[in-house]
């Protein structure tokens, strides 16, 4: 199983290995450009099935992703698991259901996201799954930077893990080697 999501990720060129510079504003020698999974719809199936299954005895109603990836994933989940995917966009601090879309009480839902490193957005949708009375049943991603070490209060599944190693300009190795750096998606 491991090895097959992140084979997906690598055929699809989104386990990208150099120089790169984040978002932090730390340097890491790997970047996982999920888009270049996500164009891909049937990786993005392949994947998405994974989570599906995963939580196919759980009695999911409902499958909510953050914006953007998130909609994504959310969707493909739902159709797999033939019920309703729904997402939730940023709003001020946090996020929420817009669009029309609602949540009854007590619905189970699964949140779903693509790439999971601070769990930051999948809290803010737990939050507002959470604020209409919702019912979250598990977090399922496609890879966990994080190496399961989010603990969202629910089952988490992830389709791969990886340890990636971050580094602080004057520490980083690739720099030392003179290698150049890279802003993804740049
Ligand atoms: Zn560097």
């Amino acid at each position: 199983m491991t090895k097959t999501a992140e084979l997906i990720f690598r055929e699809a060129g989104a386990f990208l290995e150099g120089h790169f510079l984040l978002t932090s504003g730390l340097h890491s020698p790997i970047y996982l450009e999920k888009f270049h999974v996500l164009q891909y719809p049937h990786y993005t199936a392949q994947l998405c099935r994974m989570i599906a299954r995963h939580f196919q005895k759980d009695g999911v109603q409902v499958v909510a992703g953050p914006t953007v990836g998130g909609i994504l994933i959310a969707f493909e989940v739902a159709r797999s698991l033939g019920v309703r995917g729904i997402f939730a966009e940023r709003d001020g601090d946090g996020r929420s259901f817009r669009r029309g879309f609602s949540l009854l009480p007590k619905e189970r839902v699964l949140v779903v996201d693509d790439i999971l490193t601070t769990g930051g957005s999948i809290r803010e949708v737990i939050a507002e799954v959470k604020r209409w009375g919702g019912e979250v049943m598990g977090v399922g991603v496609l890879a966990d930077r994080a190496k399961g070490k989010s603990d969202f209060g629910v089952p988490l599944y992830s389709c791969f893990n990886i340890d990636i190693n971050t580094y602080e300009p004057a520490d980083c190795p690739q720099c030392k080697a003179g290698l150049p750096l890279v802003r993804p998606g740049g």
